[in-house]
């Protein structure tokens, strides 16, 4: 279904839950949140539920996030609903991959298509620094599990954050020279209470591209500079992977977005950087009928808006991107 711009809206993003075992430092505060009780949360079947109506909107491809995805014990039954689902053509995973070790597998076999892992340093020092609490082990323990299960190609998150692991976006690019790997680098987005870290700590797409080319030498676009999905490719001379620069502050895309998503205490969120929302869960738990639930969706996806408001320091206040999901 198209929205009121003729955008064709077809990936749903799915928080899980809002709960995670890191505390990013651009995502969540160390303590102060509080999380949705487990019983608010949409329980598996309530998830296809969601997809099935989602489907008759005409949406195709899902991502699972949240807070940490892997922390739902019930993930494998969640994948393998929605893999049933007919009209669902991709199924990928937003991680810090801290369970990917022994999960990997079993994910595939659910269903999982494919996975980003979060990584935002190979320092160890700032990877701390912006991962509060991340073991480096388990974060390369993680990408070979992907790799060994297939969860191909494996795509690296890295949120560039000045002061933090800014020092260390050249390293990371490195590691596409011999890996097929996609290293991604996004910029950071206020929401909520860290909000005020991605304002003072805000480091462009340029200027990442800068840092890496002051160091490696010069990069070159891919796919003629214009997007694919949300990012703009790149490749260093001769590297196995590629190199994505993800821009939602410095160059909006908001003329490509094809997304929508969905909240871990069950409503639909129009945009990420907009606070407006839909509560589907009420409907789902009132008794509420498919017939219900797809006509919410079509609601959502009419009142899409389109553009931010961060040029007027305008940002979104009512959640963290922990519980939006990223
Ligand atoms: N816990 C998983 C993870 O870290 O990948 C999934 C949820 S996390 C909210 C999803 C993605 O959001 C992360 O990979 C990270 O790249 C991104 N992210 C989190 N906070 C951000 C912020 N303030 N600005 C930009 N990206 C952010
Ligand atoms: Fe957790 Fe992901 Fe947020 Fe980091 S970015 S605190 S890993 S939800």
């Amino acid at each position: 279904m198209k929205d009121s711009y003729s955008r064709e809206i077809n990936y749903l993003r799915i928080s899980l839950t809002d709960r995670c075992n890191l505390r990013c430092v651009y995502c969540m505060p160390m303590r102060g949140l509080s999380f949705v009780p487990n019983d608010q949360l949409l329980s598996p079947a309530e998830i296809e539920a969601v997809v099935r109506a989602a489907t008759e909107t005409g949406f195709k491809k899902v991502r699972l996030t949240g807070g940490e995805p892997t922390l739902r014990r019930d993930i494998l039954e969640i994948i393998s609903r929605i893999r049933a689902v007919p009209g669902i053509e991709e199924i990928a995973m937003t991680t810090n991959g801290y369970r990917l070790k022994t999960l990997a597998k079993p994910l595939v076999k659910a269903g999982l298509d494919r996975v980003n892992i979060h990584v935002d340093a190979i320092n160890h020092k700032q990877l701390l620094k912006t991962m509060r609490l991340a073991k480096e082990a388990k974060v390369w323990e993680a990408i070979s599990a992907a790799e060994d299960a297939g969860l191909l190609p494996i795509k690296l998150n890295v949120v560039v954050t000045r002061g933090f692991n800014d020092s260390d976006v050249a390293a990371m690019a490195k590691l596409t020279v011999d890996h097929p790997w996609h290293v991604r680098y996004i910029e950071l987005m206020p929401l909520g209470a860290p909000a005020g870290i991605a304002l003072e700590n805000f480091v462009s797409s340029a200027e990442t591209i800068r840092l890496i080319e002051d160091e490696l030498g010069g990069i070159f676009p891919l796919n003629g500079g214009e997007l694919e999905g949300e990012a703009r490719l790149y490749r260093i001379p001769g590297a196995k992977g590629t190199l994505g620069f993800i821009s939602p502050i410095s160059n909006p895309y908001c003329g490509d977005c094809n997304r929508m998503r969905v909240t871990a205490d069950g409503r639909i969120r129009l945009c990420l950087l907009k606070d407006d929302e839909i509560n589907f869960r009420n409907t789902l738990r009132g008794g509420g009928t498919h017939a219900d639930l797809v006509a919410l969706f079509e609601k959502a996806v009419r009142n899409k808006p389109w553009g931010n408001d961060l040029e007027d320091g305008i940002f979104p206040q009512i959640r963290t991107m922990s519980q939006i999901g990223g």
